[in-house]
């Protein structure tokens, strides 16, 4: 009689957690084992079958966690962890210039993730010297040339990135709003500018949500409520309920909530929006002037356009006090009909000066707003949509979600042109049309390039069918060229040029 191959004891669930804690304890061969049992069970799950192809990684199996990592990238072509992965274990079968390519993918995904950039380099670093040696850029080495990248040997410069391998832009398999299940969206500059919806947001957002994505409508301004965010929406022609809107106090809040007991004192410092999600958290909210306004246990901080000096020296009285502080967000400025006027962040820093303390942040770039939309929509796969590095791009490194930025409010080309690590998206597209196509990465990409000389340039003209082509490849030209060092210098008729594409695009 022929046995089956034993079969562990327990569900997918037992060996998932035992393989967890075998891997953990340095035995991955035999975590590796549990979990093609777990994977075959339930093949759709990427969580078992990302750990399977971990522990296959670290057991040294290379060639079948190769295949694995691949499959996963191929299922779903924006998981930057399996491009990671996949990169690592061709790096390991010495296919270099495969490696390269998934691990810049990982890298552009997630530029703050150093182990990607850092694997990334390396394997760049192996490729160029492997060519200046004259040998094949692949398969094992002829004796005399160590394996590994000696430290000596410097990155290959921007200008040469992606040799072998220099391609079209990457596209995500499926629009972006069948690649993840929910947008997360900022609201001023990404669908409204002022009293006005931004064009094409409206529709696109429609078509979105009958697709089935879902929408989350999730602003920084604290002032107003949910209700009359939603409201305001409604009178654009969006279709939401007021339960779509996450404010920075809704996240506030919920940050005093954690931290002191039910039905506490909350001194309420700004709009009608502050109190009332102190209230809906089951605290009760304080107003400034009121008797009780010392005998509090936490004071919170939100945009509002009545806020006094009176207020301000509440809140310093309470904070100096030792009460809980906490600030719905620290925008600095409030842009106004008439102007730049200084926003929450300012207000705060008055409270900051005055007492020496800091408070707890919820708005974008901390991470509370977003984690709070996340746990609200119950989003397995979100997509953050921006319109502004410095905040949403931000946050959605702080919670490592995909992000989309669009040009439809305060991100210029320079400003992206220059973004730290932890300010580059993941996508680029001119509005929310964006959210409707596939998805296109910032990556290298042979229509601009840094020269020598530290100065971008273009390779040809813009692509009519394409428009922020150029854009995207001289954003990632640059990126990399400031990661080695370098500081690309921007001249003004690439910037004209650039800036010219943009246009075409958002009119396109
Ligand atoms: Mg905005």
């Amino acid at each position: 009689m022929i046995r089956e191959p034993s079969r562990p004891a327990g569900d997918t669930y037992d060996w998932f957690r035992r393989a967890r804690t075998l891997h953990d304890e340095g035995n991955p061969a035999a975590a590796a084992e549990l979990l093609a049992h777990a994977a075959q069970q339930e093949p759709a799950a990427r969580s078992v079958r990302e750990a399977w192809a971990r522990a296959l990684y670290d057991s040294k199996r290379y060639e079948q966690a190769a295949q694995e990592f691949l499959q996963l990238v191929e299922q779903a072509p924006d998981d930057h962890y399996a491009h990671f992965g996949a990169g690592m274990s061709l790096w390991r079968l010495q296919r270099f210039t495969a490696a390269s390519e998934h691990l810049t993918m990982a890298a552009a995904m997630r530029p703050a993730r150093t182990e990607y950039v850092q694997a990334r380099q390396q394997v760049r670093a192996t490729l160029a010297a492997r060519a200046e040696a004259g040998m094949p850029l692949d398969g094992p080495l002829t004796a005399g040339v160590t394996a590994d990248p000696p430290a000596a040997v410097p990155e290959p410069a921007p200008s040469r990135d992606d040799g072998a391998d220099a391609a079209a832009p990457v596209l995500t398999a499926q629009a972006l709003h069948r690649t993840y299940d929910t947008a997360l969206l900022d609201l001023d500059g990404v669908v409204y500018r002022g009293e006005h919806p931004v064009r094409h947001a409206v529709s696109c957002i429609r078509a979105a949500r009958s697709a089935g994505m879902r929408t989350a409508y999730v602003t920084n301004n604290a002032s107003r409520t949910p209700e009359q965010v939603a409201q305001a929406l409604r009178g654009m022609g969006l279709e939401l309920s007021d339960a779509d809107v996450v404010t920075s106090a809704q996240a506030g809040a919920r940050l005093v909530a954690d931290r002191v007991e039910g039905g506490a004192r909350v001194l309420a410092v700004g709009g009608p929006g502050v109190a009332a999600a102190l209230q809906e958290c089951g605290l009760r909210p304080v107003a400034a002037g009121a008797d009780e306004e010392l005998d509090v246990a936490a004071v919170m901080m939100g945009f509002g356009r009545e806020v006094s000096w009176q207020h301000l020296a509440a809140a310093s009285y309470a904070v100096a006090a030792g009460a809980l502080f906490v600030a719905t967000n620290t925008d600095l400025t409030y842009p106004s009909a008439r102007g730049i006027a200084p926003g929450n962040g300012t207000l705060v820093a008055a409270v900051v000066h005055a007492t020496g303390r800091e408070p707890l942040v919820a708005g974008k770039p901390h991470e509370p707003l977003l984690h709070y939309s996340v746990d609200r929509t119950a989003a397995a796969r979100p997509l953050v949509v921006g319109d502004r590095l410095d905040t949403d791009i931000e946050a959605a490194h702080g919670i490592d979600a995909a992000s989309l930025l669009v040009l439809t409010g305060v991100t210029d080309v320079p400003t992206l042109l220059h973004a730290r690590p932890e300010h580059r998206p993941t996508y680029l597209a001119a509005d929310l049309r964006g959210l409707l196509a596939r998805g296109r990465t910032l990556r290298t990409d042979s229509a601009a390039q840094v020269g020598d000389d530290g100065r971008l340039r273009l390779a040809g003209p813009t692509e009519p069918a394409d428009p922020l082509r150029r854009l995207r490849a001289a954003a990632a030209a640059c990126w990399a060229h400031a990661d080695t060092g370098g500081a690309p210098a921007l001249p003004d008729d690439v910037r004209a040029e650039l800036e010219a594409d943009v246009r075409l695009a958002l009119e396109h």
